[in-house]
């Protein structure tokens, strides 16, 4: 476990959405080793179970909260389960969960147009009016938005779900105004290619969009979540409000 002075979110509760995997689940284990209570939600139990053992092993405290983000009426349900978990609190919002499927304008059906939307627009929008206004209400929270660069390149292949999170980064700049003076701050990690269990099974395609960036390489979900534990964490970027915070290894400096 990690020693008392890496302990800034002590007595904290974080909900993570998609940390079920990837870089969720990195950035709940990154949390809980600054002393949050981490609440792990996604669909699958198993998997969410795995990260919470992983968490509770060396003495991190951590819950499983199941929750397909498909429509509001479940985001609301999310949050009033996560408030349950968390003792009537949520200090720390990620929300990380999102898909990303690649293809031309022309072959995406409109189901598919709804569902990136509702996962990567709509659930991130319903769980801040949830839980800002609650944080406001104590004094204080944060919220971390997991975005891409795709929000800010013209990729070709990407409009969908490059849009999905274009509208992302300017919601973080807007709950940065609606909720900052309230002491919620809100800011965004736009995110360059990274190794996760959905991005391994592309490994070409992984290789060849992190070749573009002067870093070179894909991100490991650690060097991700090292940036989102820095924005939750009030003790680290207490100034920092309505940033998007480019962790892409330069690709979008160049
Ligand atoms: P991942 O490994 O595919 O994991 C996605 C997570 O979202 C899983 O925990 C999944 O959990 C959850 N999820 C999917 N559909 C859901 C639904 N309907 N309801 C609730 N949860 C759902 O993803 P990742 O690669 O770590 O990416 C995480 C975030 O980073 C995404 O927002 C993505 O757009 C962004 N990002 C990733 C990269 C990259 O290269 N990996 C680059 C830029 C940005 P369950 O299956 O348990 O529901």
């Amino acid at each position: 476990m990690a020693s008392a002075s890496m302990q800034g979110l002590q007595g904290k509760v974080a909900l993570v959405t998609g940390a079920t995997s990837g870089i969720g689940a990195a950035a709940a284990e990154g949390l809980a080793e600054r002393g949050a209570h981490v609440l792990v939600a996604g669909r699958d139990a198993a998997r969410g179970e795995a990260v919470v053992s992983a968490i509770r092993k060396p003495g991190g405290r951590a819950d499983f909260v199941r929750a397909d983000l498909g429509d509001a009426q479940a985001v609301r349900r999310l949050a009033h389960d996560a408030l349950g978990l968390g003792g009537d609190r949520v200090d720390v919002l990620v929300n990380n969960a999102g898909i990303y499927p690649f293809g031309p304008t022309e072959d995406t059906e409109e189901g598919l147009f709804d569902t990136v939307y509702a996962l990567n627009v709509k659930a991130p929008f319903y769980l801040v009016a949830e839980l800002a206004p609650m944080m406001a209400d104590r004094g204080g929270g944060s919220i971390v938005n997991v975005s891409t660069i795709a929000a800010a390149l013209g990729v070709s292949g990407m409009a969908l779900y490059g849009s999905s999170k274009a509208a992302l980064n300017l919601l973080t700049k807007a709950w940065a105004a609606e909720y900052g003076a309230r002491g919620v701050r809100v800011n965004a990690v736009q995110v360059g290619p990274t190794r996760t269990e959905t991005t391994a099974q592309a490994e070409e395609d992984l290789q060849s969009l992190a070749a573009q960036a002067p870093a070179g390489r894909p991100a490991s979900a650690a060097e991700i979540a090292a940036a989102i534990v820095y924005l939750a964490d009030d003790a680290a970027s207490s100034f920092v409000q309505g940033a998007v915070l480019p962790v892409d290894g330069g690709r979008t400096a160049v």
